[in-house]
């Protein structure tokens, strides 16, 4: 890889030293590209009708109101305790510039969503990284603990992305009444609807219970949508009004607004391959653990394999069997759940490194 050379004029060093966002590329048609969490289903077609024939001369709805009238009923909210970005990303994005700034501090576990630490670093503020607990899970009361009052927001990802844990209902409670009640949390649960643990905390049953809490979901997923970009946020009306204001306008597209409708009047089915893939998930895990893999118990779409220091020869040998999976040295490689055709070559592969660790 050739060096981005030094820029010619005065830029912020700490965003010069940002790493760049690396997206894994298949290597080849045959290869299957298990690297960004992604629905493997192709689009509904219901979807795919209702972004034909549009507008695009037009600007969008800037604050999607059907869309959110719609997600409001079924959340049990005002479409005021919603907002729309584009990608649940550009939501955290808005939400932490909305709270925190230069000498501020946002708390989040480590490792978590790789997005965090630059997005905190755009704001100006400070990440302060707590590490996950042995089984790759969040340790809430160190993350409590490490609240300063220079702490402007915690982010708490829910299942964790990218080791699949997810927090339960009572330590969530416990840590909302560790924290202060003007201390911004942002639950993130971008992988939500692939759990089936009874025992997960559910950020959706508590928006009205915490004047302090912003959950977050995304189309992305579940929905299959991440190429339209589209997520949402519910939360405090005055919480969410700040992020309106940090946000780039216009960014919520209108075949987004059109996908998300249209995803909705469908839902049943496209819930029903998630649970195909959690499904698949399970056996992904079982199987891998078979071969004696250390697997956390995942309830996103997507399994951790701790390789440690040999993850970088592990994401190797998963690229040469056509597996392209996200590999975080030296910690792991995370392998999202794709499709029926690829779990037989991810677990070939597996079953071969799990023997060199
Ligand atoms: N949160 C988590 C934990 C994620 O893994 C992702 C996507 N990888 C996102 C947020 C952002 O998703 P999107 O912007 O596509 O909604």
């Amino acid at each position: 890889m050739t060096e981005t050379p030094a820029p010619a004029v005065r830029l912020r060093p700490e965003i010069v030293a940002l790493p760049a966002y690396k997206q894994g590329r298949a290597a080849s048609p045959e290869a299957f590209k298990l690297s960004s969490n992604e629905n493997p289903f192709p689009p509904h077609p219901a979807v795919l009708a209702a972004i034909r024939d549009l507008d695009i001369n037009r600007y969008p709805d800037a604050t999607a109101l059907v869309v959110r009238e719609r997600l409001a009923a079924r959340h049990g909210v005002t479409p005021d305790e919603i907002i729309v970005g584009a990608g649940s990303v550009a939501l955290l994005a808005q939400l932490i510039s909305a709270a925190a700034t230069v000498g501020d501090e946002v708390v989040f576990a480590w490792r978590s969503f790789e997005a965090y630490p630059g997005l905190v670093t755009v704001a100006g503020a400070t990440s302060v990284r707590v590490p996950l607990t042995a089984d790759a899970r969040h340790d809430l009361p160190a993350m409590a603990a490490s609240v300063t009052d220079r702490t402007r927001a915690v982010i708490v990802c829910t299942p964790n992305n990218p080791t699949g844990t997810v927090v339960t209902a009572e330590e969530f409670a416990q840590f909302m009444a560790a924290v202060p009640s003007d201390l911004l949390v942002i639950l993130d649960e971008a992988y939500a609807e692939f759990i089936d643990d009874p025992a997960a905390v559910d950020g959706a049953e508590l928006v009205h219970r915490y004047p302090n809490l912003v959950i977050l979901r995304t189309f992305s997923k579940a929905y299959g949508l991440a190429g339209l970009r589209v997520g949402y946020a519910i939360g405090p009306v005055a919480v969410l009004d700040a992020a309106r204001s940090t946000a780039i306008p216009l960014s919520v597209t209108e075949a987004a607004q059109r996908a998300v409708l249209a995803a909705m009047q469908v839902e049943p089915e496209l819930l029903a391959r998630v649970r195909a893939l959690a499904a698949r998930r399970d056996t992904v895990q079982a199987a891998l653990r078979e071969q004696g893999w250390q697997v956390p118990v995942s309830q996103g779409n997507f399994v951790w394999l701790p390789t440690g220091p040999a993850t970088a020869a592990a994401g190797e040998a998963f690229a040469s069997a056509g597996i392209v999976a996200r590999v975080f040295p030296p910690e792991g490689i995370r392998v999202s759940i794709g499709e029926a055709e690829s779990v037989e070559s991810l677990l070939a592969v597996a079953g071969e490194v799990v023997r060199t660790l």
